[in-house]
């Protein structure tokens, strides 16, 4: 062999050994990124400095915490966790509440049993990141979220669950385990955790009381738990962990009732739902009498008709969200003189103006794709799905948040 074709042959092996094993290194890394996606149901961003965390305190000094996240409108669970999972605004994914009518179905979603809607995919529009997933080859699996237990086009993930609120929070995490782990039968790349208590204690107690703070106590030992569940499975180096909430929590108080039965005929009304946010339909020819009323009388909440409702809600364009909406100021309650004097009120909720700082809620990611100890300007819960996407290198389907920063 000549000296130069020698010398090409060394060169064309060298690169191609290069290029093979550059090749080599990102497909690793392609198939090895997997997300776990973690809720606190209800978790105040304030509740983590008023306790003892350690758990999360190690987490977010490894990770990466944002000031806090915005929910989106209205501050109820199922909008805001499927809003979480598709990155759409709820005017584009439909779930306008967690309980509300559809005419054009002839039903009514409810969370709760007997009904059991949240298994019917004509409710949920948009596309999911657990679907995404598996429409691009990769596997996912949930124990709970929103929407996991519902196929959209006729496709599930992997592995789910019928949501099962008894099931205790320590298996929930031993379950996703092993699913997530690599020699496991799932080996998933995306995967949901849910918990509720801590919005339970709000709820019953207030955001304020001692009953809460020993939730997030308790939440802080399901993280430790997780955490050392994760450094055991040797899945430090290749899992981000996201741990979000869907929204804050806010005292409510006998001072602070709104009687629409005092403001408007409930008769002329179909209430599509009533608190903190009142969704009115009216019956009949009755809408702008109705507005009227509801304006005259502005007194602790806004009215609006639905198209003159400012953008920033994203609560317009869907036909579920009825012609007339009235949003309680923090802290108040919509309900009828019956209804308040039958059943009282909880001490807390949530529901109110998304951008209300009582509604804001926590953000924070471990994992190999987030930088250690940085703390990220407030971002929104629509963002989340583009990261997910990102960070599982699938083709993101149609939505309305945009890739943090941190990971572009
Ligand atoms: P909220 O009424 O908005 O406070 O919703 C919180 C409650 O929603 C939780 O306490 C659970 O009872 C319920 N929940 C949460 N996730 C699911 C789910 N995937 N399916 C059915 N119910 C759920
Ligand atoms: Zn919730
Ligand atoms: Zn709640």
């Amino acid at each position: 062999m000549k000296k130069h074709a020698f010398f090409s042959l060394i060169l064309t092996l060298f690169v191609s050994l290069l290029v093979g094993s550059c090749g080599t290194d990102s497909d690793t890394e392609k198939q090895t990124q997997k997300v776990l996606l973690v809720s606190f149901d209800g978790f105040m961003n304030q509740y983590l400095d008023r306790n003892p965390t350690p758990n999360f305190d190690r987490f977010i000094e490894s990770g990466t915490r944002a000031e806090y996240l915005v929910p989106v409108f209205p501050t109820k669970t199922f909008p805001n966790h499927y809003s979480l999972a598709t990155g759409l605004l709820v005017e584009n994914h439909g779930i306008i509440s967690n309980s509300f009518p559809d005419d054009s179905l002839g039903a009514r979603f409810s969370y709760g049993p007997p009904d059991g809607s949240p298994n019917d995919e004509r409710w949920w529009e948009g596309e999911p990141i657990w679907i995404t997933a598996e429409n691009q080859g990769k596997t996912s699996a949930t124990m709970f979220w929103p929407g996991s237990e519902a196929s959209i086009d006729g496709v599930q993930p992997t592995k789910w669950k019928p949501y099962d609120g008894s099931v205790d929070n320590y298996a929930r995490i031993d379950s996703v385990m092993s699913w997530l782990n690599p020699s496991g039968e799932t080996d998933a790349d995306f995967a949901t955790l849910y918990f509720s208590d801590v919005d339970s204690r709000g709820h019953s107690f207030g955001p304020e009381s001692d009953e809460v703070d020993e939730s997030v106590v308790q939440a802080d030992s399901l993280v430790g738990y997780l955490w050392d569940s994760i450094e055991a499975a040797g899945l430090r180096n290749e899992l981000n962990v996201i741990i979000v909430s869907d929204h804050g929590m806010a005292e409510l108080s006998d001072d602070r009732v709104i009687f629409l039965d005092e403001l408007i005929d409930l008769g002329q009304v179909e209430i599509v739902d009533m608190t903190p946010v009142a969704m009115l339909k009216p019956l009949g020819e009755t809408a702008d009498q109705i507005y009227r009323a509801l304006k005259e009388n502005e007194q602790n909440y806004r009215v609006y008709k639905k198209e003159d409702l400012p953008a920033r809600y994203g609560f317009t364009n869907h036909y579920r969200i009825p012609e007339i909406i009235m949003i309680a100021d923090v802290g108040y309650t919509i309900t009828s003189r019956d209804f308040y004097e039958d059943r009282g009120l909880i001490a807390a909720t949530h529901g109110f103006d998304h951008e209300a700082p009582e509604m804001r809620t926590i953000f924070m990611a471990n994992g190999p794709a987030f930088p250690a100890g940085q703390t990220i300007p407030p971002i929104s819960a629509l963002d989340l799905y583009e990261m997910m996407a990102h960070l599982l290198h699938l083709e993101p389907a149609n939505n309305d948040g945009k890739l943090p920063e941190i990971l572009d």
